[in-house]
């Protein structure tokens, strides 16, 4: 009796479900835990319930068939799994340990057996053949990497992808990841980078190119995600990623066909009309200049209508070839479409730097073009627009380049306009001064003026600048500053140049003939103060035309010496040396201290006109006045004051103790012979003036 509650006892709390059964699916006995694995409360409900195991228990009917004959078989059956239906309906898997006992006749008197329910293995075994099908199957390539991001494992896909066996990858780090490699056209992304991304947002996605073991380079997607460590184990990297090498192809070719001209190459208008915008805001933060030219083939439609689309097509693209050779490498060609073309140039600086690139173009086009064995010819209409000064935006630029090469076309094609008129006449001028130019040194069109420099302390005469004039046979008598600077620019400077210093020379000896010990100054450029051996020149021509070194003065600008300091330091001291007169001109515009220039063997400093003009006027050209001649008298400077045109400026200055002064007031520049007889009639200066001058 006790040995049998005991028994009770052990069947009624046991954890598995127990149960004894007909051979035809009725309960005869069942536990506690049985009832609970099928979702009941009790055991009388589950044997109310379940009349029939066969065809209410088994999910699978045929179940019970086989469960029978297993146990018919060998009277046992171990680790049965069936799924089976729960009260509410939910299925679960089951598996059974149960036996039969038999009656003496062989006959199944009941069954009896364990229940189990191992739906979370059966679960987690599913989820494991799923994962390992995935892994073996999945068209992306997936790598295992430990928590070092050393690979642990890849898959089939992975070595169809990359070409390396997984051998040959388990143990070392990802190619992906391998910073510094020698390859520079597979960019690497740092370990640093993915790891804070996966601290951030636990995942790090991108892409990139990388290289297959054959070299062949394929676009790769990635993503890495990190699996948290569980149960102490250290944490590993998941790292799935699918060759997307066409798909990025696919994309760089519509990009490029969605900005770029199919026949050409060139950037298509779409393209342009972005990089002219991009390109004007940037020129309108940094205050630069930006040009653009419309370029118009003219004679394109005969060649294309009498030799054929692929003769026009080859001339097209001999043009675009052409074009892009015309340009600095900063500059864009883009086609617009027909026979259209543009020129972007981002840092124009001047509006007149255009049109020597646009003559660039004419002169290229000209050459005869070779299309099928067959020489054609075209010749271009140009139309140039500047940035900000004749259209704020891309649009409006563009439209007024078009209008401007439109005017091209107009005035007899092959030439060039540019929208705004006012350049157009500038431009026309500074041609027509060119070619003027070019010509006037032989033609004898040149003359020297000469302007006297005079001293404040007894009004005397301490010598003359000598200023360049050119008699244009049409528009007659041309100052310097209007022509100067084209000379620089042009290669004629130094022929002109060596002109000047001749006759100077040769009219300060003629002075000295007269009776007149005369010193000249001479406006040196640039390019001379570069030239190697100045003065070794300057000692031949003084030895030619029989001169003293003290009888020539040379005027540098400030801006001359700032450019090649240390080259002009030495020209200079060379200069000194033999006894040439040196002067600092324009001095005040080029922001340079005097304590710099004090390196500099300069006797003379001429304080340029722009502070004379209103030195009587304004405090602070005053001031500045003030300043450069007391500053240059300690440095034991002479200073000169330029453009001295009244009375007032005259008395401010000799307050102020300037040594000398030079301008209108006192003299004009003058021909040489009106100087000559000016000194010879009445002395240098005009009555009244002098008395001024020394009262
Ligand atoms: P610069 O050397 O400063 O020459 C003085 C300029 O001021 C001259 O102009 C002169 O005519 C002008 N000027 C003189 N007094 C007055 C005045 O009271 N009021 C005003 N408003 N102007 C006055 P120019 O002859 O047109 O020469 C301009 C510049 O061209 C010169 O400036 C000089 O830098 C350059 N230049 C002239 N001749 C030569 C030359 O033979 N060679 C070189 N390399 N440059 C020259
Ligand atoms: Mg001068
Ligand atoms: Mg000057």
């Amino acid at each position: 009796m006790n040995q049998e509650h005991d028994y009770r006892s052990l069947f009624d709390n046991a954890v598995e479900g127990m149960y004894r059964t007909t051979p035809d699916g009725r309960y005869l006995a069942a536990n506690l835990a049985l009832a609970r694995i099928y979702g009941y409360a009790s055991v009388e409900e589950m044997m109310a319930g379940l009349t029939d195991i066969a065809r209410l228990l088994y999910v699978d009917p045929g179940d019970r068939d086989r469960f029978r004959a297993s146990l018919h078989g060998r009277n046992q059956v171990r680790n049965f799994v069936a799924r089976v239906r729960r009260k509410d309906g939910s299925i679960i898997w089951i598996s059974e340990n149960a036996r039969a006992e038999l009656n003496r006749d062989g006959t199944v008197r009941w069954y009896e057996g364990f229940v189990e329910d191992v739906t979370d293995q059966v679960r987690a075994e599913e989820r494991l053949r799923l994962a390992a099908t995935v892994f073996d199957t999945a068209a992306e390539a997936i790598m295992v990497l430990d928590d070092q991001f050393r690979v642990t494992a890849v898959n089939p896909a992975y070595s169809a992808i990359t070409g390396f066996a997984p051998e040959e990858v388990v143990g070392a780090l990802p190619a992906f990841l391998q910073a510094g490699d020698p390859d520079p056209e597979t960019p690497r992304v740092l370990l640093t980078t993915v790891q804070r991304a996966i601290d951030n947002a636990g995942r790090w996605t991108g892409e990139q190119w990388n290289r297959r073991k054959s070299g062949v380079r394929y676009a790769e997607h990635l993503s890495v995600v990190s699996i948290p460590g569980e149960r102490g184990q250290s944490g590993r990297y998941l790292v799935v990623f699918s060759d997307v090498t066409q798909r990025v192809l696919d994309e760089e070719r519509i990009r490029y066909q969605a900005s770029y001209d199919q026949l050409t190459g060139l950037p298509n208008r779409a393209l342009f009309m972005d990089l002219l915008t991009q390109t004007l805001s940037q020129a309108e933060r940094g205050g630069e200049m930006v040009g653009l030219m419309f370029v118009d083939l003219d004679g394109f439609k005969l060649v294309n209508d009498s030799m054929g689309h692929d003769a026009g097509d080859q001339m097209l693209q001999e043009v675009a070839a052409r074009l892009k050779r015309c340009v600095r490498a900063s500059d864009t060609v883009a086609r617009l479409g027909g026979d259209e073309f543009t020129v972007l140039m981002p840092n124009l600086g001047d509006f007149r730097h255009a049109p020597a690139v646009a003559e660039r173009i004419t002169e290229r086009l000209q050459a005869p073009f070779l299309l099928n064995g067959k020489e054609a010819f075209v010749s271009a209409s140009i139309g140039i627009t500047t940035f900000p000064h004749d259209a704020g935006d891309a649009a409006s630029l563009l439209k007024n380049a078009d209008a401007a090469m439109y005017r091209a076309k107009e005035q007899g094609k092959q030439t060039f306009q540019f929208f705004t008129p006012e350049m157009n006449a500038e431009i026309e001028e500074r041609l027509t001064l060119i070619h003027g130019l070019t010509k006037a040194l032989e033609r004898q069109e040149f003359t020297l003026f000469y302007q006297p420099k005079v001293r404040l302390a007894d009004g005397g005469l301490s010598g003359v600048e000598a200023l360049l004039r050119w008699r244009h046979p049409e528009l007659g008598l041309i100052p310097s500053a209007k022509f100067i600077p084209i000379i620089e620019e042009s290669g004629l400077i130094s022929p002109i140049s060596e002109w000047v210093l001749e006759t100077a020379c040769r009219q300060h000896k003629a002075w000295l003939e007269e009776g007149f010990d005369i010193r000249v100054s001479v406006n040196l450029s640039v390019r001379q103060l570069r030239q190697p051996g100045l003065a070794g020149t300057l000692a031949a021509l003084l030895d030619r035309v029989g001169i003293a070194p003290s009888g020539l003065e040379l005027e540098i600008t400030e801006t001359m010496l700032m450019k090649d300091t240390e080259n002009a330091l030495q020209t200079l001291a060379a200069l000194d040396e033999m006894g040439i007169g040196l002067a600092l001109d324009d001095f005040g515009t080029g922001y340079s201290s005097l304590a710099y220039l004090k390196r500099f063997p300069l006797q003379t400093i001429k304080i340029d006109r722009s502070f004379v003009a209103d030195v009587a006027s304004d405090p602070e050209d005053y001031e500045i006045v003030r300043t450069i001649i007391s500053m240059g008298h300690s440095l034991r400077r002479r200073i000169l004051a330029e453009g001295v045109e009244t009375a007032e400026q005259l008395a401010v200055l000799r307050e102020l103790r300037c040594d000398e002064v030079q301008g209108y007031l006192l003299s004009r520049p003058l021909p040489a012979d009106a100087l000559g007889r000016r000194l010879r009639e009445r002395g240098l200066l005009p009555p009244g003036t002098l008395r001024a001058a020394a009262g």
